[in-house]
């Protein structure tokens, strides 16, 4: 029987989760399909609960609905419950099981060498994305991480859902008003404001105390090159853009839906630059 998933949000069209998943399928000979579901906001409970009825493997799920994903599912992973949102739901014996594969995406994308988990990483936004970013540096071994966020109380509630007991990292918020000097001594930037996406206003940020040498991430891939990217790519230091989050987060979600890895022969990042 052909094996069905695809990624729930309002609105999906423009998602390219299904132009990957479908190559990938292809790559590796299932028999199966991996489409758009768009699921209207207070329609997400039926939707969920529909994804067994129907037979799918489960969904990918994006904005807004990935906090709901979490609460209403019937188990949930303790990774998606450190950050408060699932982006995938798997189904297995008619219940769901919440994950969240961002965290992994962030990590797909951050240089293996030259980034010392001693210096502070910084991260602008307190948005579901800046969550999993946040509990991303804290698992990859960062001692300190600065979260900057327009409002301050949102930046300082994800700190309080994030930490843990047994947890070695220092994080603090910062106010907005400050976010330039924030940037003195970090070796990583990470912005994950919805800020330089195309649509919304540009990421009004003075780079000049940031280190030469730190990295800067953004999760955007809207436009691919961001005016921060560009301004950062300037002045010498080395960057990452969103779309190795978004592959990366796509593996793992691809081999839980369809226990097959992710064909490697496929050139993913030009999938999607093909269709950007
Ligand atoms: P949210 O809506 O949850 O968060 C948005 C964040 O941007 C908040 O911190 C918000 O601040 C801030 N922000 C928005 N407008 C302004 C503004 N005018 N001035 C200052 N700050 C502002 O969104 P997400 O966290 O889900 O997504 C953020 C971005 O990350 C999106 O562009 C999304 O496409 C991208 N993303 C990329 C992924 C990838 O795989 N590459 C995965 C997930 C997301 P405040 O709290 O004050 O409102």
């Amino acid at each position: 029987m052909k094996a069905l998933a695809g990624v729930i949000g309002w609105p999906v069209a423009h998602s390219l989760s299904p132009a990957l998943h479908t190559a990938w399928i292809e790559a590796a000979g299932l028999d199966a399909s991996y489409v758009h579901l768009p699921v209207k906001p207070g329609d997400e409970a039926a939707a969920f609960r529909g994804l067994a009825a129907l037979g799918l493997k489960g969904a990918n799920v994006t904005l807004p609905h990935k906090e709901a994903a979490l609460t209403l599912a019937d188990h949930a992973t303790a990774l998606a419950r450190r950050c408060g949102a699932a982006n995938l739901l798997t189904v297995a014996g008619g219940a769901l099981t919440a994950d969240n594969t961002d965290v992994k995406g962030f990590l797909a994308g951050l240089p293996t060498e030259g980034l010392s988990q001693d210096r502070p990483a910084v991260v602008m936004g307190a948005g579901g994305a800046a969550r999993g970013v946040v509990v991303a540096l804290v698992i990859a071994g960062w001692r300190a991480i600065t979260v900057v966020n327009r409002s301050i109380e949102k930046a300082q509630a994800l700190i309080a859902a994030v930490a843990a007991p047994d947890m070695s990292c220092v994080i603090r918020s910062s106010p907005w008003e400050e976010r330039a000097a924030a940037l003195e001594d970090a070796g990583v930037l990470v912005n994950a404001t919805s800020l330089g996406m195309t649509g919304k206003p540009e990421l009004d940020l003075d780079l000049e105390l940031l280190p030469n040498d730190a990295l800067v991430y953004d999760v955007i891939y809207t436009p691919i090159r961001t005016e921060l990217l560009k301004r950062a790519e300037a002045r010498g230091n080395a960057c990452v853009d969103g779309l190795d989050m978004l592959i990366g987060q796509a593996r793992p979600s691809f081999e839980m839906l369809f226990g097959h890895p992710a064909p490697i022969s496929v050139d993913a990042r030009a999938v999607l630059l093909e269709r950007l």
